[in-house]
């Protein structure tokens, strides 16, 4: 049988290559942090949490905490180390990142099938079954090769990502969809301010505080359309509503006029479950991006779904580049996993690590390969970084707004944590009916 090469033991590449292991198809998992440090990783160890200590909730009505269950349910072998390694606290599932990174590096150690390779990749041989693992802080030479495989313009270094929100949650008392100059269908969703209105916004946004950037991201410079809307706001008060808040071109129907300024809102999903606030790219700390939206007309009560970021960040634009298998388009032998695939986060990552293992696991038996449901958080992830029209694609964490959507009755939309029930519940059922059939 065929060997499969891995390059990254981060938390993706440790969880494929165990997946691979358990079906006893032998691995090259290739880890340069012997030789070459990212950066940001302390350690030579398999799966090293790089920052917080915390996997976020574990309670299936979050999010997060049903792609944990949904990992269980598919038989993830990291999940098993975390609960192992867990700390106490509150809600949230934290561990012990030493010993868990310990426990891991055992593992893959005595395993069998699994060969440890400590070297830096520099090239992708697309004759060899590979799963590229390695992570938001590819090498540059990797980096170079994965931009030649995949073409020019298909790979990001850097994240400059606008908050997103739940559609469902703006007050369409105050917001109003509406082109500028009424051109074609009314895609936009504005949310208008009056002058009072935006002197508020701007005081706030103006006394925000930013995320200090890593050293490692000191040397990053902003593209001048990309720029973060408080360095924007940092030339001057005026500047935003001749910018990215310009109310030019947007009459409001209600009063016959433009008005002062005006936060526009594009859609970010196919369902138009989401939005994303044009032109709002963010580094401040998100207490302060949330109280600044908050005080947007039409937005006062608005779920935030993912808040804006920007930091060094190596991803694929995969929408073009992978099918919802977390294989290549271009060539069978070549999958990716983890962050590089535009999911982000520490659950998400070792998420993705399990669906490439396994389905390189699948591909090397030469048999079907497996694209999860999109009643699945794990599913909804996948298919919105491979399938979604996205006017400009960004990574994403799990979140509800990209799940398949469900018809409930009006009291029952209402109440969130029973909507998140119902849909968690159905989410491992749809799983459980998925894993019988193979
Ligand atoms: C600074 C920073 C902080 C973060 N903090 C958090 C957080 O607090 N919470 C959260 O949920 N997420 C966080 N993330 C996001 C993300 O969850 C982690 O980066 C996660 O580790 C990604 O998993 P991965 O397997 O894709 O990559 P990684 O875990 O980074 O693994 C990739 C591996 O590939 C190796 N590698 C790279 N290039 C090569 C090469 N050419 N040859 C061989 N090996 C190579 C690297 O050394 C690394 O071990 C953070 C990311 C960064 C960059």
């Amino acid at each position: 049988m065929k060997k499969v090469k891995i390059i990254g033991g981060g938390l993706a590449g440790s969880e494929a290559a165990l997946q691979l292991a358990k079906e006893n198809i032998y691995v090259d998992l290739y880890e340069m942090r012997d030789i070459k440090t990212t950066g940001a990783h302390k350690t030579n160890k398999f799966a090293e949490f790089v920052c917080s200590n915390s996997l976020g909730s574990y309670d299936i009505t979050n999010a997060s905490g049903l792609l944990k269950h949904e990992m269980e349910e598919l038989d993830g072998v990291l999940m098993n180390i975390v609960h192992e390694s867990k700390v106490p606290a509150g809600g949230a599932l934290a561990i012990d990142r030493e010993l868990f990174s310990e426990k891991v590096t055992n593992l893959i150690q005595n395993n069998p099938f699994i060969n440890i390779i400590r070297e830096e990749v520099t090239e992708i041989n697309d004759d060899e079954p590979t799963i590229i693992a390695s992570g938001p802080l590819t090498s540059d030479l990797l980096a170079k090769k994965i931009l030649d495989f995949i073409g020019e313009d298909y790979l990001y270094f850097f994240d400059a990502i606008a908050p997103i929100i739940e559609k469902e949650s703006i007050n369409f008392d105050k917001a109003f969809y509406l082109n500028r100059y009424n051109k074609g269908t009314a895609d936009y969703i504005n949310c208008p301010m009056n002058k009072e209105e935006y002197e508020n916004f701007y005081k706030i946004l103006i006394n925000s505080e930013r995320i200090e950037l890593k050293s490692f991201e000191k040397n990053a410079k902003f593209f001048e359309s990309c720029l973060p809307i408080e360095v924007i706001a940092s030339r001057g008060e005026e500047t935003l509503r001749f910018g990215p808040l310009k109310p030019v071109g947007l009459v409001d129907d209600r009063t016959g006029k433009e008005n002062y300024a005006v936060v526009q809102l594009r859609q970010d999903n196919k369902s138009a479950s989401l939005y994303n606030l044009v032109g709002f790219q963010t580094n401040l700390k998100w207490g302060c991006q949330k109280e600044l939206i908050h005080s947007i007309p039409g937005l006062e009560n608005v779920n935030i779904v993912r808040y804006g970021v920007m930091h060094r960040n190596t991803f694929i634009n995969s929408p073009k580049v992978l099918n919802a298998t977390l294989q290549s388009r271009k060539n069978k032998n070549i999958f990716f996993a983890g962050q590089i695939t535009g999911t982000e986060g520490y659950t998400e990552s070792i998420a993705s690590g399990l669906l490439a293992g396994k389905n390189m696991a699948r591909y090397i038996k030469g048999q079907d390969l497996i694209e999860l449901p999109s009643e699945t958080m794990l599913g909804a992830l996948t298919h919105y970084i491979t399938f979604e029209e996205h006017s400009s694609f960004q990574p994403i964490n799990s979140n509800w707004g990209i799940i398949a959507p469900i018809e409930l009755d009006k009291k029952t939309r209402k109440n969130k944590k029973l909507k998140n029930e119902i849909l968690a519940n159905r989410s491992i059922e749809a799983l459980k009916k998925f894993t019988q059939q193979r």
